[in-house]
This record gives structure tokens, C-alpha cells and sequence, in this order.
């Protein structure tokens, strides 16, 4: 069999792999509350509170939509035209377009072009952030935030550019499968060393201060038998108000995270409730599930990649011989862009569903519904949320149930469990 049988073959096997994923780690058993009881929570809700969440998230609206479109553009404009392919060679050039310079020079250059010409959305939206309340570090310290996730996006990238390239050269006619492998092998990585090496890079990560706060999260984490070293304190608050907590990080780098913000502004049983939120992700190892599938995603991206890669008319287009080139690489960008933008609502349902059952066992291990009701409003006040928002957004691009979803499977636990 040729090399293009065999990675039909491959992809096929992934995505099957990546079904059978989804079908069984995912809780799809876990549909959102009656639609009535979810009516009822937002009748609950202080109206004022719900007109100001509904307002800050039309104001951002406009801009994010507006960002997605033009990034869109820019993607198809530089990869399905002989623009892209030519930004590269230009980038490359300063180092005598050797294919090292114009694989790592030319992939960031157009990384780049596609970062900054939605640049000025994103400064839309710290302007609106700002103006709610929401952003506390000002433009002075958006700017250093953003110059950092540049850096870090850059030395990612160029390794995964460089490394790419190489497989490509060192085995022209099977690097698809040497690719697929890498791309899942540095997802793996990334989600292990992200928490230690990145997250730093934005915040302070602090323990807990000990305290009777302290120690009911370690007694409840070990009731939960999960076994958590420390509750980290992040000092988000140098640039937000908003209120969060996080699980990150695979095995030895597994972490809790709380937002500085909401121990200051949470009571101490809304903070368990969050917490056992938290605690619920890192038992049944979603952390772990959404690297597994990360990776084999990834993968089949690769081997799909180089099989759509190959098609006469897409070279055609974008003025190149061989989708193996470093100039083909914005084709592969506006390819991964389209994907990304057509995977992103299957991607939120599955992540509402694993949110959901994150939220059940906070539920059950808390025994505690009216505290976790109350952590619920709390968040969306703080935050500025549309405690129900818009159907199509809410299916497009929710990660976690709405707001009255979370109210009202709160209540139904509280009325199945009498308390
Ligand atoms: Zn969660």
C-alpha cells in the first residue's frame, strides 16, 4: 500500500479512536434541567443584575463576532492565496530563504499577521472590559500581558515549526505519521507543563494561607479522596475582578487554582462549593480525558492535513508545488482555521456536559445546594454574566452550562435529596 493508503487508513482509525473517546468519556447521559425550572431561576434573579450582564455581553458582542470573521478572512486570504506563500518566502529571505528560516521565520511571521489584524478587537474588548469595571490593569499592563503571550506563542510555535519541517525532510514521503505523532506528543507535554512553566509566566501562584478555609478544602479533598497537595492562590486580581477557580495540569503537575478575587469576595461555603466543583474535574481525570482527545485530535489533524494538503486545486490556489513546503504552511493555517471554527460547537457541548457533572458532584459532595445556588449568582454577578444567554451563542461557544442551568440543577438536587 502507498503512503496516501496507509494514512486513509490512519485517520480513519483516529477518528474512530476519537469517537469512541467522546461516546464513552464524555457524560452525555447528562441533559441541561427543564427549560420551566430554568425560567424560574431567572425570574429569580435581581433584574438589575441580569440587565447589566445582558448589557456588558452586547457590548463585547459585536467585537468578538467581528474578530472571528476577520480572522476567518485573513486565514483564507493568506492560505488559499499565493499572499500567504509569499509572506513566507519574505520572512525567510533575511537568512537566505533557507528552509529552517523560512519554516520558523515565515510560520510566526503569518501567525503574526493573522494576531494583529485582530489586534484591534482585542483592544475593543479590554476598552469595554475597562469601562464595566471587569479589567483592573490598564492598557500598560494588557500590553505586557499581551507581549507575553506572544513570547510564549512564539517559542511554542518555532518548536513545533522547526520540529514539523525536520520530520518532513527527514522522512518526505511518511512524515504525516512521524507528524501525527509529534502533534500528539507535545499536546500531552503542553498540558503537563503548562501549569509550571506558562502559567507563571501571567501570575503568582501562592498556597493557600492556612486557616480554617484551609483546612475544610484539604479535609474535603481528602473525604472526596482526591488526592490534592495544595489549593493554590492565583493573584488574578492584577488584572480583573472577575471571580474563577481551575484544574490544570496531568499527574505530578496537578493543581487547584483559586482566583485571589474570590476569596475575597465569596463566603467561605461558596468557596467549598467551587471547590468541590473543581475537585469533581479532578476525580473523574477531565483534565486527562481532554488531553487524550487533545492529542488524537491532534494527530488526526496532521494525517488529515496532509492527505487535504495534497489536493491539486488548494496547491493550485495557493501558488505552491508540495503541501511539505514551510510556503504551504498558510494553507494549512486557513485549513486548521476552518476546522476550528466548524469543531467549536461540538467542542462546547462536550465540554457543558463534562461542566455538568463537575457541578453534580460538587453537589453531592457538598450536600450543600443553597450554598452552591448562591455561588452560582454570586459568579454571574461578579462577572457580568448573561445568566441566560442567546441560544445560538449559548450552542456555539458556552464551555459551561448558563447560569439558570446550574440554578436549576441545583434545585432539582436539593429537591430529590429534601434538603
Ligand atoms: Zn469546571
Amino acid at each position: 500500500m502507498s503512503p496516501r493508503g496507509w494514512a486513509v487508513l490512519t485517520l480513519a482509525g483516529l477518528v474512530l479512536a476519537l469517537a469512541v473517546a467522546a461516546a464513552v468519556l464524555i457524560p452525555w447521559q447528562r441533559p441541561p434541567a427543564p427549560r420551566a425550572d430554568q425560567l424560574a431561576a431567572l425570574r429569580d434573579l435581581p433584574a438589575e443584575q441580569v440587565a447589566r450582564g445582558r448589557e456588558f455581553r452586547a457590548a463585547l458582542r459585536p467585537g468578538g463576532w467581528a474578530a472571528l470573521a476577520i480572522g476567518l478572512l485573513v486565514a483564507l486570504g493568506l492560505g488559499l492565496t499565493p499572499l500567504g506563500s509569499r509572506l513566507v518566502e519574505l520572512a525567510g529571505r533575511p537568512l537566505g530563504g533557507h528552509w529552517a528560516a523560512q519554516a520558523v521565520l515565515g510560520g510566526l511571521a503569518v501567525v503574526l499577521v493573522a494576531d494583529l489584524v485582530t489586534l484591534p478587537f482585542a483592544a475593543w474588548r479590554h476598552a469595554v472590559l475597562t469601562r464595566y469595571g471587569l479589567a483592573t490593569n490598564g492598557w500598560g499592563g494588557w500590553a505586557v500581558d499581551l507581549l507575553k503571550s506572544y513570547a510564549v506563542s512564539a517559542v511554542i510555535g518555532a518548536v513545533a515549526l522547526l520540529g514539523f519541517y525536520s520530520v518532513i525532510r527527514l522522512a518526505p514521503r511518511w512524515w504525516w505519521a512521524l507528524g501525527a505523532a509529534g502533534a500528539a506528543g507535545l499536546v500531552v507535554l503542553l498540558s503537563f507543563v503548562l501549569p509550571v512553566l506558562v502559567e507563571p509566566v501571567f501570575n503568582r501562584f501562592t498556597p493557600m494561607e492556612p486557616g480554617p478555609l484551609r483546612t475544610q478544602l484539604t479535609d474535603l479533598a481528602a473525604r472526596d479522596g482526591v488526592p490534592v497537595r495544595d489549593v493554590l492562590v492565583a493573584d488574578a486580581s492584577r488584572r480583573t475582578r472577575a471571580v474563577n477557580a481551575y484544574v490544570s495540569g496531568l499527574g505530578p503537575t496537578r493543581r487547584i487554582v483559586v482566583y485571589d478575587t474570590l476569596l475575597r469576595e465569596a463566603t467561605p461555603a461558596e468557596v467549598t462549593a467551587v471547590v468541590a466543583h473543581e475537585l469533581g474535574h479532578a476525580k473523574d481525570r477531565d483534565v486527562a480525558v481532554g488531553t487524550l482527545t487533545g492529542a488524537l485530535g491532534a494527530a488526526a489533524a496532521v494525517v488529515a492535513l496532509y492527505l487535504l494538503g495534497s489536493s491539486g486545486p488548494l496547491l493550485r490556489l495557493a501558488g505552491v508545488d508540495s503541501v511539505a513546503q514551510p510556503r504551504a504552511f498558510p494553507m494549512l493555517v486557513a485549513l486548521v482555521t476552518v476546522a476550528g471554527l466548524l469543531s467549536a460547537p461540538a467542542q462546547a457541548l462536550m465540554s457543558r456536559r463534562v461542566e455538568a457533572r463537575a457541578d453534580a458532584h460538587a453537589l453531592a459532595l457538598t450536600g450543600d445546594p443553597a450554598a452552591f445556588e448562591a455561588m452560582q449568582r454570586r459568579l454571574a454577578g461578579i462577572n457580568l454574566a448573561d445568566p441566560d444567554p442567546p441560544r445560538l451563542e449559548y450552542l456555539y461557544s458556552a464551555s459551561h452550562p448558563s447560569t439558570v442551568e446550574r440554578i436549576a440543577a441545583a434545585r432539582a438536587y436539593a429537591r430529590k435529596t429534601g434538603r
